[in-house]
């Protein structure tokens, strides 16, 4: 076992755009879990699901900290 080398996968634009919107996202809700107040681990949220009508607006984006994000996917 000694393939260490494996294929980067090539970044997509997509996911480059994603990443300065997430960013942006961030930024305007101040680094903070929307809420809980937290300032770790912090995940950006869709509130209305993409697969829906939801685009990647920041109007459509929210921060969560990890626990708090997950407490909304396992609700519904
Ligand atoms: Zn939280
Ligand atoms: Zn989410």
């Amino acid at each position: 076992m000694s393939s260490v080398y494996r294929n980067v996968p090539r970044v997509r634009l997509n996911s480059i755009a994603y990443e300065s919107l997430r960013q942006q996202v961030l930024r305007r809700d101040g680094w903070r879990c929307q809420s809980c107040s937290a300032m770790s681990n912090l995940e950006v949220h869709h509130q209305v699901f993409r697969s829906h009508l939801g685009n990647d607006s920041k109007e459509n984006l929210i921060t969560l900290c990890a626990i708090c994000h997950g407490v909304k996917h396992a609700r519904i």
